[in-house]
């Protein structure tokens, strides 16, 4: 009766249960994703979210929803099989990626963000176990569990979100009318703190992500250490943000090729670029494609 056998444990995420599994009639392999009903509430609204984005967005650098299967107690969602997220490829490399490598995920992965931008979804979680892996080098965003499209009225999201380290300065400080610049913030910091961190932590012993704060409050904090405290003139509106609040420390901004020396000059500036306070200024998807960085061989 059952489609698919489930096989070994993939991983758990903030929601669901995600299993390996073969198509009982053709062998294909793929991942079962299981949510767990609540009999009297039916299928949780994240998932309802998830399914009808996955059926929308098609791309190379997007998972695939293959198939919904809905029994009375479990909603499963039938995904394309990757062999790794980007945390477990991390952890299992211990140390560096080849810059060639980090510039084929940085690629694909904003070609991903660029192609649900231009179909006005946000993905709103992107951190290193979204991003799945296979072994052909294929990057592709997964969990839209979160992803909303835009229009739809934005609560805030602190009850569903765990880690608030790829979290945009402007989510933090409460902003509402944040948008696809928030995704950006977020691929930065997975940029130079996941791809690169590791690679200095050999030599540097000190293998942390970029901003690895343990609350709001903290969050903000390591950011503006390493960015400088922002004000109205390096981030206009600021001060209109529901959660500002006057600094009474003022920290000056590190320049950030003393932050991550191991960061060619290019891959430096990209950064930069995605790190801006100020939503506005921050770099869109589609114009990073089109950084040098992508395109200059130095
Ligand atoms: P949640 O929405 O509960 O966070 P995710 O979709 O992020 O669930 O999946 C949780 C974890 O399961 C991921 O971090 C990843 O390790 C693994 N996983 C999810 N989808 C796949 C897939 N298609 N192939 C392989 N592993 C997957
Ligand atoms: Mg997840």
């Amino acid at each position: 009766m059952e489609r698919y056998i489930r096989l070994e444990k993939l991983g758990e995420g903030t929601y669901a249960m995600v299993h390996k599994g073969s198509n009982r009639m053709t062998g294909e392999i793929v991942a079962l994703k299981e949510i767990t009903l609540d009999p009297e509430e039916g299928a949780p609204s994240t998932a309802i979210r998830e399914i009808s984005l996955m059926k929308e967005l098609r791309h190379p650098n997007i998972v695939v929803l293959h198939d919904v299967v809905h029994t009375d107690t479990v909603l499963m969602l039938v995904f394309e099989y990757m062999d790794f997220d980007l945390k477990k490829f991390m952890d299992m490399r211990q140390g560096r990626l080849e810059k060639g490598l980090i510039k084929s995920f940085m690629l694909q992965l904003l070609k991903g963000v660029g192609y649900c931008h231009e179909n006005h979804v946000l993905h709103r979680d992107l951190k290193p176990q979204n991003l799945l892996i296979n072994r052909k080098g294929e990057l592709k965003l997964a969990d839209f569990g979160l992803a909303r499209a835009f229009g739809i009225p934005v609560n805030t999201f602190s009850n569903e979100v765990v880690t608030l380290w790829y979290r945009a300065p402007d989510v933090l400080l409460g902003s509402r009318n944040y948008s696809t610049s928030i995704d950006i913030w977020s691929a930065g910091c997975i940029f130079a703190g996941k791809l690169f961190w590791r690679a200095r932590i050999l030599e540097m012993h000190t293998g942390r992500p970029l901003f690895p704060g343990k609350n709001n409050e903290d969050q903000l904090q390591r950011i503006f250490k390493v960015l400088g405290t922002p004000t109205e003139l390096t981030w206009p509106g600021i001060q209109e943000l529901p959660g500002y609040k006057s600094p009474t420390t003022f920290f000056p901004p590190q320049p950030l090729n003393l932050i991550l020396p191991i960061m060619d000059p290019y891959a430096l500036d990209l950064l930069n670029r995605m790190l801006q306070y100020s939503p506005h200024l921050r770099i869109s998807a589609n114009e990073a494609l089109l950084h040098p960085y992508f395109h200059v061989d130095k």
